[in-house]
């Protein structure tokens, strides 16, 4: 028997065994009985006094009536409440209350109304209690979250950050305090004070911060840590507001400051940590989360986040605010712009893989491959910002980031492409490779694949079928040539060993009695439908042009810079292209673009016409540009998007065995497409279920998009920092989108 056990037998006369359990203040131990009966046993510091120890007991015996399991107290065998030992701290033994807590749980956000009725009986059952005496230095009093908080920011060193403290403080000074009803509250339902069994609320425990204060403090607690690391934070908080709200009163005005309180908690949250040093490794996971909130919300539309909480806490707001964004994009922006979504969303945030809405509300991005170190990489930010600070001109002067940019982009390509130009844009890039080989062959003719997409321009879009053969477009120019799309799935003769063979066939049909400049050609076509074309058929299409002395243009603005598996898409069939075109990942965002070509091409076009590009090449965009590079190393994006992009298409094809209307699943690295028809044998498109999938998946917090000539093509092309979790959950998603919308 040890030290400890043997006191528990003499103060309190159970016999049992002492299990040391995290404390920041007391020392807590569980306290398994010989009786098959658990207990909590707390050891509190000789400076808590007796009328302190007698509130929390009364706050205990009062609320034990509710639904939920509270802790009661086992007396000593003098029939105390609790016991003085020698050293003057006072020892507590408590009845244990079963459970895991929340944060542990996996956070189930389905518990919200749940917890928020417990809050609301706790609420009522303490309702009556007197104060307890006043604890010097107590930090966790929400009605003087201003001075708390205004006493500790200076600890809060980052700009940003700061600022995040500066606004919540702003808007708790607007709070009328004096406006807020008072009572004694639990205060501190927090995510490991909450405990879950078997899927449901269990308990409720920890009462010792219990203290007289604005009666909302409870609610607006318990809301902030049930909002850490939810999907939709906003909605977890109504849920537990309305669950509030069934049981215990909440007037207009407690309604209208909740917000403004969940901000001045995570806001206590963090300056308190930060001027203790940040010490407690215990906190470090829920003050990342507290951050995390913080930035989400503020990032959002904090008056409308604030409305939703007050309407759902029954106070009437001023509805009809929330259109304004739709209305004012359409009286100014031009309505060919499309938006995605039957129901827009409003991204105001991205931080990796996740984006956030005005709500704060967050989804996983599968489709953005422009940031493709991820949203807000920090490295890519800084570089920019590093650089802008300091210069941003033209390319008529030397500069070592441009250089430096330049050799490194060319240390990835095939030894005879050694010459390049930096530009704007996937657009701009093309646009250029197109006067590139015209003026290198005297040519004008062009040739492009079926369903191709290479860019905005008007010579661009005459080379893209996907716009000149679709809707608004004018059709085929007599200069393009347009070979057929190397689809394996709509054209299984591509497939096979004679598939190169027949394509050529095809190839030299098409352009017989042509000269052409060139072809333009994505290795993996994107637009097209992410076509993955078979072994031979590409290079079919090089020699048919070249046999005819015209030059091969790799597109490789979507495909380029690792997404699929090698660094360059054209590597996968060991293309050797004559000019390679680069754009939206090479600035992770931010405008850059390559065109690289040969010595001789270059050359060709240095034909006494100046080529110039006020913004193509400064040093903005090539430290930035650096930057990425530098994070497409770090990250290992070759290697971690070939293994989570495997697991991704095997999970996908899967898929297949259990729904019917999977016809294709193809894909390269994080690079992939799912085709889905309405009958596999007739391939007809399943465009409307298509839609629907998207629209669910949005639904759960993942976005996807549609392309393909058919638009029945769920695309997948995530930032590469996306992960084998993230690639399980969008299969999940999937499947589950699929089930909903095909029973
Ligand atoms: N080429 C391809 C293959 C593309 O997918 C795109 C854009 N979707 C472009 C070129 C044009 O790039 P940007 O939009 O940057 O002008």
């Amino acid at each position: 028997m040890t030290d400890r056990e043997r006191l528990v037998a003499d103060v309190f006369g159970i016999a049992g065994e002492y299990t040391p359990l995290p404390g920041e203040i007391d020392e807590n131990a569980k306290i398994t009985g010989s009786d098959g009966r658990t207990y909590l046993l707390r050891i509190s510091p000789p400076e808590t006094d007796g009328a302190t120890l007698r509130f929390r007991q009364s706050v205990l015996d009062t609320v034990v009536g509710i639904d939920v399991a509270t802790p009661t107290v086992i007396p000593t065998v003098d029939g105390a409440t609790w016991a003085t030992l020698d050293d003057g701290r006072t020892a507590h033994l408590y009845s244990w209350v079963d459970g895991i807590a929340y944060s542990d749980a996996g956070r189930p956000p389905e518990l919200a109304h749940e917890i928020g009725a417990a809050t609301g009986a706790i609420v009522n059952a303490i309702a009556g209690l007197r104060a307890g005496p006043q604890t010097l230095g107590f930090l966790w009093d929400l009605s003087d979250a201003g001075r708390i908080i205004g006493e500790r920011v200076d600890s809060i060193e980052n700009p940003r950050r700061r600022r995040l403290i500066d606004l919540a403080l702003d808007r708790y000074d607007a709070i009328d305090l004096g406006a807020l009803p008072r009572q004694v509250v639990h205060n501190d339902l927090n995510d490991e004070n909450i405990l879950v069994r078997d899927g449901a609320l269990s308990g409720v425990i920890d009462f010792g911060d219990a203290i007289e204060t604005v009666r909302v403090a409870e609610l607006a607690i318990a809301c902030t840590y049930m909002m850490l690391d939810q999907d939709d934070p906003v909605g977890v908080a109504t849920d537990v507001i309305s669950g509030y709200r069934s049981v215990a009163p909440l007037t207009d005005a407690e309604a209208g400051v909740l917000l403004d309180l969940v901000l001045a908690r995570l806001a206590t949250s963090v300056t308190v940590s930060a001027s203790r040093g940040g010490a407690n490794p215990h906190h470090t996971i829920s003050e990342d989360l507290a951050w995390d909130l913080l930035e989400r919300l503020v990032a959002g539309d904090l008056d409308a986040i604030a409305e939703d909480l007050a309407a759902a806490g029954g106070c009437v707001g001023t509805p009809g605010a929330r259109r304004t964004d739709l209305l004012d994009r359409r009286s100014m922006l031009g309505p060919s712009l499309s938006l995605s979504y039957a129901e827009p969303i409003t991204i105001v945030g991205g931080s990796g893989q996740f984006l956030f809405d005005d709500r704060g509300r967050r989804y996983l991005d599968c489709v953005n491959n422009v940031c493709h170190v991820g949203h807000g990489n920090p490295a890519v930010a800084a570089a920019g910002a590093n650089q802008s600070l300091v210069l941003n001109t033209n390319t008529r002067y030397l500069h070592p980031e441009v250089l430096r940019y330049a050799e490194r982009i060319l240390g990835t390509l095939p030894d005879h492409l050694d010459r390049m130009f930096l530009v704007n844009s996937g657009s701009e890039a093309n646009e250029l490779a197109i006067r590139l080989v015209r003026t290198a062959t005297g040519r004008t003719d062009m040739v492009c694949l079926d369903h191709g997409y290479h860019g905005n321009t008007s010579t661009l879009i005459d080379v893209s079928p996907y716009k000149f053969n679709a809707p608004g477009g004018a059709g085929k120019r007599d200069w393009v040539h347009v070979l057929p799309s190397p689809d394996p799935y709509r054209v299984p003769e591509f497939d096979g060993p004679d598939g190169g063979s027949r394509y050529r066939t095809l190839a030299d049909q098409v352009l017989a009695d042509t000269e052409p400049a060139g072809l333009i050609v994505e290795a993996l076509p994107g637009c097209g439908g992410q076509i993955i074309p078979p072994q031979g058929v590409s290079n079919a299409a090089y020699d048919a042009v070249r046999a005819r002395g015209g030059l091969v243009i790799a597109d490789e603005v979507q495909t380029g810079f690792g997404r699929t598996g090698t660094f360059w898409a054209f590597e996968r069939y060991g293309l050797e292209p004559d000019v390679v075109t680069m754009g939206k990942p090479a600035g992770n965002g931010h405008p850059l673009a390559v065109v690289a070509t040969t010595h001789a091409i270059a050359e060709a076009f240095d034909n006494g016409m100046e080529y110039f590009n006020t913004f193509g090449g400064n040093p903005v965009s090539a430290a930035i540009g650096n930057a990425v590079l530098d994070e497409i190393e770090r990250l290992d994006v070759v290697g971690h998007g070939t293994n989570v992009g495997d697991r991704l298409l095997f999970s996908l094809i899967r898929l297949a065995d259990r729904h019917h209307a999977v016809g294709d699943v193809r894909g390269a690295g994080l690079y992939l497409g799912v085709e889905l028809v309405e009958e596999r044998r007739s391939k007809h498109p399943a465009t409307t279920l298509a839609r629907a999938v998207v629209e669910y998946a949005k639904a759960q917090g993942v976005l996807l998009s549609i392309d393909g000539p058919l638009a029945n093509v769920i695309k997948i092309k995530p930032p590469m920092v996306f992960d084998s979790a993230n690639a399980d959950r969008l299969v999940s998603v999937i499947d589950e989108a699929l089930a909903a919308s095909t029973s």
